[in-house]
């Protein structure tokens, strides 16, 4: 897994809320590990703005990684989301659930067994989730409103729900 932060967000510590960013340069950041993924379709992406889109892919990275320590048993910093429009890697619109373990110690193996379950559940807290746009309990907090980023990751979840997904060693 390659990560490479060209932009920073600065947000309130208590409440996540997005209150301005810039950009910066930093090296590389290069971990090898595991990872569960998600692939879209680029076609479901289609109707969104490629803003609503982004915002969307990281609502649902929020969403599987608040969700996946559920079934793991393990903590939430062992995971680590990544969204991204246009994967290097799967050339799609693409959620990683990354490991934060180098080499992985078999969450995101055990994910992908489970991904009928896991995902369902993640479309059942969405759908449970009180909050209109967005909340640190589900997709993440509401971006200044610009963008209804739950909207958007409950269409995408809903698009590959019955599509394929895959595990593997990055
Ligand atoms: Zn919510």
């Amino acid at each position: 897994m390659t990560y490479l932060a060209t932009i920073f967000k600065k947000i309130k510590l208590d409440t996540h809320e997005n209150v301005g960013w810039g950009k910066i340069h930093l090296p590389q950041e290069d971990m090898h590990t595991s990872a569960y993924w998600l692939a879209l379709d680029p076609a479901c992406c289609a109707e969104f703005e490629i803003e609503a889109v982004q915002e969307g892919l990281w609502g649902l990275a929020h969403l599987l990684c608040g969700i996946a320590p559920l079934f793991l048993m393990c903590d939430e910093r062992d995971l680590r989301g990544v969204a991204q429009v246009k994967s290097p890697f799967t050339g799609r619109p693409t959620v990683f659930v990354c490991e934060s373990i180098p080499g992985g110690v078999g969450l995101a193996a055990h994910l992908f067994a489970i991904r009928e379950q896991f995902l369902s559940s993640a479309r059942e807290a969405l759908a449970a989730c009180s909050c209109s746009y967005g909340c640190p309990a589900c997709v993440g907090p509401d971006y200044e409103g610009r963008v209804a980023s739950k909207e958007v990751a409950r269409s995408l979840l809903e698009s590959v729900l019955g599509a394929s997904s895959r595990a593997s060693r990055l």
